[in-house]
């Protein structure tokens, strides 16, 4: 039994600025939390586990619930890319939290922990029943298994020029994204990002755009791995601090021609593609998804990011009892479980709906998100989860994604166009963002005062405004 690891205060000390170009300039260090390095919040400490691709066994599954329930504060959050986080962690028991996930498989590697960040097409191989096309032609979770077996273990795919430059370098905040074709995963803006191009080929390309370079699927995993390694050059090269591509000067950042002679000196062979096609398509939504043989996958949305414990179960026995014993978590702050009857597989549904979950698009809750909020964060104006309920409870189905935030911060906020809701310590101020870039437009569309119905409205408006 290991001793009790410290908890590492991860708040950071200088804060970023915007730069030109939707660039941030990175003013402390990495304060991104893991298994390992706890963040110290108002509510205890916050560990969060990462899941490449959002995979998970029934088994591992329990075993996070039971940490949850008797370490944390019985609850587990949807981060978004796709991970966990338990709060509410009491004093010292970092120790007994890092045996019990790497019991369950769920820390393989200490030194790499926070830099396992991979999302990837959820429905990838489960749906296509009404569109073959759209079926996902290439296994996505095989890549992000052996990428995340790549990330675990680097010294064995390190050549030259990369002496020195280990992959416990890159940010927590790094991201892969492995793409089916279908482009949800692609308009996260990935780091790296993999498009699966028929079954035999992938295009690999740095943070979600162009050009890129043409590679065989079977390469797939360790080109994207060499990619990570070329930002990690680009960085080195650069003399400056970033967390992501898009934070480094576009004169700093990490070229395609350069790869491609990395690809070549690792026996991987790519053809250039100076403006490929990059896919973008809408995220998995709840409710059911039938696949080509007839069986069903079960989607559904956890309200504002939060599953209980209890909720969390009855997925997981959703997947042990009459699925695969595969769980999906998605960076939408979903699950998807794979492989039900028709006929159980709506009954579940119901069952989890009944529960609590978010099961259907016409929900309200649907593309709902806010932060922690007050009283788990210190820096928040507002108990922005209960105003977020309250005001949600009230209003029309779905519309724009809004986010409910504490403070300027915004963490966890979403993409493209979205409704933010922030908290000003005399209310909310309401505005349409489009996310496509850090700076981009903002249409500020109403105002308001208070947590009663005229917030309710003003959102509803928002939520509509737009969409
Ligand atoms: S956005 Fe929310 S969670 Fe993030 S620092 Fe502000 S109040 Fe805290």
């Amino acid at each position: 039994m290991l001793a009790a690891m410290p908890v590492t205060p991860t708040s950071p000390p200088e804060r970023d600025k915007p730069a030109a170009g939707g660039r941030t300039v990175r003013a402390g260090g990495d304060a991104c939390p893991g298994a390992l390095r706890l963040h110290t919040a108002d509510d205890g400490a916050l560990a969060r586990v990462r899941l490449p691709a959002g995979l998970l066994t029934d088994r591992q599954a329990v075993a996070l619930a039971l940490v949850a329930e008797e370490l944390g504060d019985g609850n587990l959050d949807i981060t978004s890319r796709g991970n966990v986080q338990l709060r509410g962690l009491a004093d010292g028991c970092g120790g007994e939290l890092a045996d019990r996930l790497r019991g369950a498989g769920l820390l393989p590697s200490d030194r790499y922990d926070r830099v396992r960040n991979v999302a990837a097409s959820p429905l990838c191989g489960l749906d296509g029943a009404a569109e073959p096309s759209r079926a996902g032609a290439t296994d996505v979770q095989a890549w992000a298994r052996a990428l995340d077996a790549l990330l675990c273990t680097p010294a064995s795919d390190a050549p030259a020029p990369y002496d020195g430059l280990d992959l416990s370098g890159l940010s927590g905040r790094f991201l892969f994204g492995l793409d089916d074709g279908r482009g949800d995963i692609v308009a996260l803006g990935p780091d790296v990002t993999l498009i699966a191009s028929g079954e035999e080929q992938a295009v690999l390309c740095f943070a979600a755009t162009g050009p890129g370079l043409r590679i065989a699927a079977r390469d797939a995993p360790r080109a994207a791995a060499l990619a990570a390694r070329e930002f990690l050059a680009a960085l080195d090269h650069s003399g400056t601090r970033a967390w992501r591509v898009r934070d480094l000067a576009p004169e700093h950042r990490p070229g395609v021609e350069a790869l491609a002679d990395r690809l070549t000196a690792a026996g991987i062979a790519s053809d250039p593609l100076p403006r490929p096609r990059l896919p973008h398509g809408p995220p998995v939504g709840p409710g059911l998804v039938t696949g080509r043989d007839g069986r069903c996958a079960l989607s559904v949305t956890a309200p504002l990011g939060r599953l209980t414990a209890a909720q969390w179960r009855l997925v997981t026995t959703a997947a042990a009892q009459d699925g695969t014993g595969e769980l999906r978590v998605t960076p939408w702050r979903g699950i998807v479980v794979p492989g039900l009857p028709a006929g159980t597989a709506r009954s579940r549904l119901t069952a989890l709906a009944d529960a609590g979950l978010v099961t259907s698009t016409t929900s309200p809750w649907h593309r709902a998100g806010a932060c922690a909020g007050r009283p788990g964060c210190a820096k928040s104006l507002a108990d922005v989860r209960a105003d977020a309920a309250a005001c949600l409870t009230g209003l029309p189905p779905a519309g724009l994604p809004v986010y409910w935030s504490g403070c300027e911060r915004r963490c966890g906020h979403p993409g493209g166009t979205w409704v933010d809701v922030l908290a000003t310590g005399d209310g909310y101020r309401i505005a349409v963002r489009d996310g496509a870039t850090e700076t981009g437009p903002e249409t500020e569309v109403s105002t308001a005062h208070t947590t009663a119905g005229g917030l309710a409205d003003a959102v509803a408006a928002a939520r509509t405004s737009a969409d």
